[in-house]
């Protein structure tokens, strides 16, 4: 993740989307900034002003591909805004966000979305068979084509299309008078719904509707299409086989500790992982000085476990908070500078001390060896490495750009062989009960955990 450190775990997108209010160009600029941690390859914004879109969207962060004349241009009350993660597709631009279409049939439409279509190989070469032509690789391009070849009334074309997509998807569609709000039978990726003065804003989390001063009215459900229109805010389901299963590594690690999603704010979440975490050590009567909590993501985590532990939490570990996107950079000798910028240990902190640190997530390891080799360094006695998390063992077939199973450290190695890999003194995981019950049993994905996939992978190998 961009504003976190490197740990090969990279969300796809984000989508922000504003309906019936004036500058909506503007106000969906400022949400997606609010969102720019899902993303920083690419960025886009369409606009409708009920009688066709306009689009400007480019490579790189908001603020490089954004300069105010170009909001300026992008008229229209109503708008939507991507920010991507290119994993599915690559980075080229004909994959940047949102993709818009004019067709005779159709009239002008824009498509942002956030996931990853598990079927989306074999629905692509369907297209392809029956004369469909695909400008670039996202799966993305997959709604609009499956929307051109439906018949019927718009809202009819988006259910038909639904039913043909396996998978986690979070979309928006705007057309020159309407949006389109859509989030897949199994709610794996996040999007919910706001009020903001006559009109109403959608987002990938609900922080981003603190930035613009919208008020989150509710998550959209599993397998719902909200449309807004000037009909008002109206309410479908593509189907009713709906299930949640909200991906656990929004709370773990994506979303921003100040969003709530199905209910439940972030930070809150985190801690209670942090604090259940800590029960196991309670009764072992585990003997350590100080809790250090890796910057930013495991920070709550970190506070929860030092409350329940009854160690002092300290700031053993600094982020440089102004190093550039180091996690974009190729080569492993490139990221191994990138995490030396972007972390350094408080020395007068840790030195001489047995030191609690507390993280998220260990996906191949290497990130989690420079860490504990930091603190070791700046003279802490022994490191016990904590995650909040359980091991992760499996690839997501989700919209997380997660390792092949031969790259996942949890994969093959038990805790404690791990452990010495890494160079911790002792390491321990959650369990996903204990993760179940910090995210308030609303209906999870632990899929990366279990390997116990919620839609059928196609041809993904595990
Ligand atoms: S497999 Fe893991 S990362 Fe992927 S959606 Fe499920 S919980 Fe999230």
């Amino acid at each position: 993740m961009g504003e976190y450190l490197d740990r090969g775990l990279h969300e796809e997108c984000g989508v922000f989307g504003v309906y019936r209010q004036p500058d909506a160009a503007h106000l969906t600029y400022f949400g997606l900034h609010a969102l720019q941690h899902r993303g920083q390859e690419g960025a886009g914004i369409a606009t409708a002003d009920g009688k066709t879109v306009h689009c400007h969207k480019g490579k790189g962060l908001l603020t490089e591909v954004f300069h105010s004349s170009d909001l300026d241009e992008l008229k229209g009350k109503n708008a939507i805004g991507h920010v991507r993660y290119g994993t599915a597709g690559g980075g080229e631009l004909a994959n940047v966000q949102p993709i818009v279409a004019r067709r005779a049939n159709c009239g002008a439409l824009a498509v942002a979305h956030n996931g990853q279509i598990v079927n989306a190989a074999e629905l692509r070469q369907e297209l392809e068979d029956k004369g469909s032509i695909f400008w670039g690789t996202s799966d993305s391009e997959i709604i609009l084509h499956l929307l051109q070849g439906q018949q019927g009334p718009l809202l009819e074309k988006i259910k038909k299309a639904c039913r043909r997509l396996d998978g986690a998807f979070a979309f928006l569609i705007l057309t020159e008078k309407n949006l389109y709000a859509i989030r897949d039978k199994s709610g794996l990726r996040p999007l919910s719904l706001a009020k903001q003065g006559d009109g109403w804003c959608v987002s990938s989390e609900s922080c981003a509707f603190d930035i613009v001063g919208a008020q989150l009215v509710r998550d959209i459900q599993p397998g719902e299409i909200v449309k807004l229109s000037a009909d008002g805010i109206e309410s479908y389901f593509y189907t009713d086989e709906t299930e949640k299963n909200l991906c656990a590594m929004e709370y773990i690690y994506f979303s921003r500790p100040d969003s709530v999603l199905e209910g439940q704010n972030v930070h809150g979440v985190r801690r209670e992982c942090g604090r259940l975490l800590a029960q196991e050590d309670l009764e072992h009567l585990f003997k350590a000085d100080i809790v250090v909590g890796v910057p930013d993501s495991s920070l709550s985590a970190a506070a929860g476990y030092s409350e329940a532990i009854g160690l002092p939490n300290e700031m053993g570990l600094i982020k440089n908070r102004y190093v550039g996107r180091t996690f974009i950079q190729p080569t492993q000798a490139q990221r191994d500078l990138g995490v030396k910028l972007k972390l350094s240990a408080n020395v007068p902190v840790v030195r001489g001390k047995r030191v609690v640190l507390v993280d998220d997530s260990i996906v191949r390891g290497t990130t989690s060896k420079r860490i504990v080799a930091l603190l070791r360094q700046a003279g802490a006695t022994e490191v016990h490495l904590r995650i909040a998390a359980p091991p992760i063992k499996y690839p997501c077939f989700y919209g997380v750009d997660m390792s092949t199973r031969a790259e996942l450290a949890s994969a093959s190695l038990e805790p404690d062989i791990l452990a010495k890999v890494l160079g911790a003194d002792s390491l321990r995981f959650m369990s996903i009960e204990d993760l179940k019950q910090a995210c308030g049993n609303t209906g999870l994905c632990t899929a990366c955990f279990s390997g116990e996939y919620v839609t059928p992978l196609y041809g993904h190998k595990v």
